[in-house]
């Protein structure tokens, strides 16, 4: 599909051509900067978009023409979109009282589904008394009692704290190998996708850069896009006979003692940062970041070794 916004004379291309499938009980991640294309991507799938070009598939049915109530998806947001004057439990009750089922039937859905999601004694309250974590487990109950055949969630962690996305990365992980529905989850987050994903698909001005699991991502990246957008330290990339090379902090061997072989270098900066030492250090060949677990000091003589199979290579342009 492609998507092609006209704002006056401007044309945006917001996806262009990006292609891709994802397999029945598979959890997908979509990444990539701010503005790459990923939210329209994943409201094209939804239905609230339509694609300038291409076709969407479900089951191997083109859904093109079908509105979003009718194409059996669930999307989590990252606002969490709730009714505001109903209980957290008519919240989650919602699209099953829309269905017709019988009260019984309800209670024990929505039931089941706090027990999961570990919000029972929270049901009677208003989104107005949850916290932003409460409110996320209760826009994700109300996908789950659905029983959709697809969750789609755009950023649903961005507007929590650090503690609390890392907490509920790890049950919607687990939500989702305990529900097997097929997930496409959109993030600007490189270490939630590489947490949460079967598959990553990584974007960049409206194009898929690469496909691939997190592993294939981290260690073989498709181009210097990709190796700098992924890792928490930001991989060394350098130009070399016309070809662009990048090495990561952990892939650069450090010592303080000179041994055959190894550069000889000056520690610019460094610094703990409560797992190991993150440092910048400057040699004949540029300056580098890197990381050891002994002590680094400003100023100090190290010399370094690069793994020589860790090196990346890629064609300029
Ligand atoms: P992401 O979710 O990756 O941050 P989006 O899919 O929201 O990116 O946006 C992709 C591009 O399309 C951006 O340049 C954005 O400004 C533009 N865009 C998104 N929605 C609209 C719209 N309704 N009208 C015009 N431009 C839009
Ligand atoms: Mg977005």
């Amino acid at each position: 599909v492609s998507k092609v916004y006209r704002t006056g004379e401007v044309e945006i291309r917001a996806a262009d051509d990006v292609t891709f499938s994802v397999q029945k009980g598979e959890f997908v991640v979509i990444v990539g900067p701010s503005g790459c294309g990923k939210s329209t991507t994943l409201r094209m799938i939804a239905g609230l978009e339509q694609p300038s070009a291409g076709s969407i598939l479900l089951d191997g049915m083109v859904i093109d023409y079908l509105p979003p109530q009718k194409r059996d998806m669930a999307m989590i947001f990252q606002n969490y979109a709730l009714y505001e004057n109903m209980t957290a439990f008519d919240n989650i009750a919602f699209p099953l009282k829309v269905r017709g089922l019988k009260k019984a039937e309800i209670a024990s859905k929505v039931t089941a589904a706090a027990e999961m999601l570990k919000i029972s004694e929270l049901l009677n309250r208003k989104p107005g008394a949850l916290s932003g974590g409460e409110k996320q487990r209760v826009a994700m109950g109300r996908a789950i009692v659905r029983e959709p055949k697809l969750f789609l969630m755009d950023e649903p962690l961005s507007n929590l704290d650090a503690k609390m996305r890392f907490a509920l990365r790890k049950e919607i992980r687990q939500l989702q190998r305990r529900t097997g529905v097929t997930t496409i989850y959109v993030t600007h987050d490189q270490g939630e996708a590489m947490a949460l994903a079967d598959r990553v698909i990584v974007m960049n001005h409206g194009n898929i850069r690469q496909i691939g699991t997190p592993r294939e991502i981290y260690n073989s990246p498709a181009d210097p896009f990709v190796a700098a957008f992924f890792g928490s330290l930001p991989m060394n990339l350098w130009e070399e006979d016309h070809m662009i090379c990048g090495i990561r902090p952990e892939d650069i061997s450090l010592s303080k003692s000179f041994a055959h072989g190894w550069e000889k270098a000056l520690l610019l900066t460094g610094y703990f940062n409560g797992v190991q030492w993150i440092g910048e250090v400057q040699c004949e060949a540029g300056r580098f970041t890197v990381c050891s677990d002994c002590e680094m000091e400003q100023q100090q003589t190290v010399y370094m070794r690069f793994t020589e199979d860790k090196i990346h290579r890629w064609q300029k342009g």
